[in-house]
């Protein structure tokens, strides 16, 4: 069982370290909030009155904070865990942060000789609670191996996306695509409910569709995710639906935002040839090139 040093105790960090704590490990809390680190306490950890006094002596050092600059005051501030984290323990950010940030702090503890990894963490903090997050990690092969007792215990689902940063990034994406995808969730449903039908038929609906499913998992895998443009749905048609909605939506004062500023890479997509494409492959092309990314 291990000596973890646990810093931030809020919606995720304080149903992980609960969940450490029931797994047998010694737990040396701090957080802001006092109130935070008394619950945590009658759980059975022991109090930190600073990171430094966390980090002392633990084998792992976990930090699940709000933002970098606050990940950064609570390594390298005044009482931080930089001035007294052993050089065999192994520092692990949960943290959402930008990964550039992540490759800073990660290259300043190098310098002291003290590994990090980044280990965000998919999922809500209900799954936080009941031990089943998804965690995208960042660093190198030796030191994930390290952390793997730990992150199974808090998760259930472990991948090494890269170098460190790389777990940031990943989460990153996924962070952006579920949040663009939950906007266009909602438009969709402001225009069905503006002509007089309700959430729970739409629901229904999308939920036996690519629109509810998800892209990645249903019409992505044998188009676009193996770059196939023989199209199982062509593109044109897609941007003439994306048009249907608009046009309606403008009808019933209904903002599509989503759907306006995406009907123009559908264009571009369609003046570059790309009409007759299946619609997954053609518009990931289109992004693709405009990104300036090569095959
Ligand atoms: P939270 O606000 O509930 O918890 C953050 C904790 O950090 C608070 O208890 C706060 O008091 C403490 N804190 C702030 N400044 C501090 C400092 N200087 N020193 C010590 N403690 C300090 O946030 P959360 O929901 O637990 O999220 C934490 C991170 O996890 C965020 O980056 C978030 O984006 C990410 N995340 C959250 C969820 C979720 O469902 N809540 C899911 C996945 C990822």
């Amino acid at each position: 069982m291990a000596d973890i040093g646990f810093i931030g105790l809020g919606q995720m960090g304080g149903a992980m370290s609960r969940n450490l704590i029931e797994a047998g490990h010694r737990l040396r809390v701090y957080d802001i909030d006092a109130g935070a680190v008394a619950a945590i306490v009658t759980e059975g950890a022991e109090a930190a009155s600073n990171p430094a006094e966390a980090a002392r002596d633990a084998e792992f050092v976990i930090t699940m904070l709000q933002v970098g600059s606050i990940v950064e005051a609570v390594v390298f501030g005044e009482n931080g865990i930089a001035e007294v984290i052993s050089k065999n323990a192994l520092f692990i950010d949960m943290s959402t942060i930008l990964p550039e940030e992540t490759q800073r702090i990660g290259a300043r503890l190098a310098k002291r000789g003290i590994a990090m990894i980044d280990a965000p963490v998919g999922r809500t903090s209900a799954h936080a609670a009941v031990g089943t997050s998804t965690f995208m990690v960042g660093g190198a092969a030796a030191d994930i191996e390290r952390a793997h007792p730990l992150l199974e215990v808090l998760g259930e689902s472990i991948t090494h996306c890269g170098p460190l940063g790389a777990g940031a990034m990943v989460k990153l994406v996924n962070n952006y695509i579920s949040a663009v995808v939950n906007l266009a969730t909602a438009e969709g449903l402001a225009l069905a409910e503006a002509a007089g039908i309700g959430k729970g038929i739409v629901a229904e609906i999308i939920g036996q569709t690519p629109a509810g499913q998800g892209h990645i998992r249903t019409t992505w895998p044998s188009k676009a995710l193996v770059d196939d443009p023989t199209p199982a749905f062509m593109l044109d048609l897609a941007y003439k639906d994306v048009g249907l909605a608009l046009e309606t939506a403008a009808r019933f004062n209904v903002p599509l935002a989503t759907g306006a500023a995406g009907r123009q890479i559908y264009a571009i997509a369609r003046s570059q040839g790309r009409g007759h494409d299946d619609w997954t492959t053609g518009i990931f092309r289109t992004v693709r090139a405009l990104a300036g990314l090569t095959e």
